[in-house]
């Protein structure tokens, strides 16, 4: 299993086109994708899943039985709405075979543009997805409290004050911290101000030789020289690369993806594997 230090988070995974990817953030209790699920990933309270490729979803009926049989309550699942339905029958029907019974689970289905609060302090941004079937990226924000501007002259016992007689003295303010963009062919910087700011960027990196640029467009995946333009507008101090074909070794994928970026690009990448 892949694991990765990226300043405050954790990532621990597995992530090979076509085989499975799961990418774990541990200090945020969620999993980005569930391609398969490893029996220690059963307790992950929040599950967000980019598109219904088996690759990416089929850890979800090991995932919900192993909870119910377990007596741990359903986690958070969170999909595209286009499918939801059709999962959810895919899921009874399993349960049904299995056990003679229904699971019980929780799905949440997601549309563009939606922002779900999850645990106390996060929420997510739905992204848009750009790929073979409908897709979503999630831009995880974490929600902070901040004295408003025009209260930050005042002293500690003016504030308290201020509110005991019921002025609103904060506001919100959001903390961009991971961004996770699925099987996807370009990345939707323009979709949420916060996404270039955010300090983890997770982005796909399915094709790295020359002689699959065309595979690459027609199968609607990122290839490795499309990568520095896009990420010369992303700010992120972490961008990690995943999802790369299996059709290449991880050798050959450090010396290709480390050859072809710039050194100041290298730096901040690392690679899933
Ligand atoms: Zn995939
Ligand atoms: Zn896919």
């Amino acid at each position: 299993m892949a694991l990765l230090h990226c300043g405050n988070l954790t990532l621990e995974g597995k992530s090979s086109s076509a085989v499975a990817t799961y990418v774990r953030v541990k200090e945020l209790d969620l999993v980005f994708d569930l391609g398969r699920c490893p029996m220690n990933f059963i307790g992950i309270g929040n599950v967000f899943i980019s598109h219904f490729h088996l690759d990416h979803y089929f850890g979800l009926p090991i995932y919900i039985s192993q909870r119910w049989l377990s007596g741990i309550p359903p986690g958070n699942i969170y999909v595209p709405w286009k499918g939801s339905k059709q999962l959810t029958h895919i899921l009874d029907k399993i349960s049904a075979l299995d056990t003679g019974r229904g699971w019980a689970y929780q799905i949440t289905p997601v549309r563009v543009g939606e922002a779900i609060p999850f645990r106390q302090n996060l929420v997510a941004h739905i992204l848009p997805g750009n790929h073979s079937v409908p897709a979503v990226s999630y831009l995880i924000c974490e929600v902070r409290k901040k004295l408003k501007q025009e209260f930050q002259h005042l002293s500690g016992p003016d504030i308290v004050e201020l509110k005991r007689s019921g002025v609103e003295v904060t506001t919100e303010v959001q903390l961009p911290l991971v961004a996770y963009l699925g099987d996807t062919r370009s990345i939707p910087i323009d979709a949420h101000p916060l996404l270039k700011q955010c300090k983890v960027l997770i982005c796909e990196c399915t094709f790295i030789l020359p002689e699959h640029r065309s595979r690459a467009k027609k199968t609607m995946h990122l290839h490795l020289e499309m990568l520095p333009p896009m990420l010369a507008d992303i700010e992120s101090e972490h961008i990690v690369l995943t999802h790369f074909s299996r059709r290449y070794t991880p050798e050959l994928i450090r010396q290709k993806v480390y050859n072809y970026l710039q050194p100041e690009e290298r730096s901040r990448v690392q690679l899933f594997l």
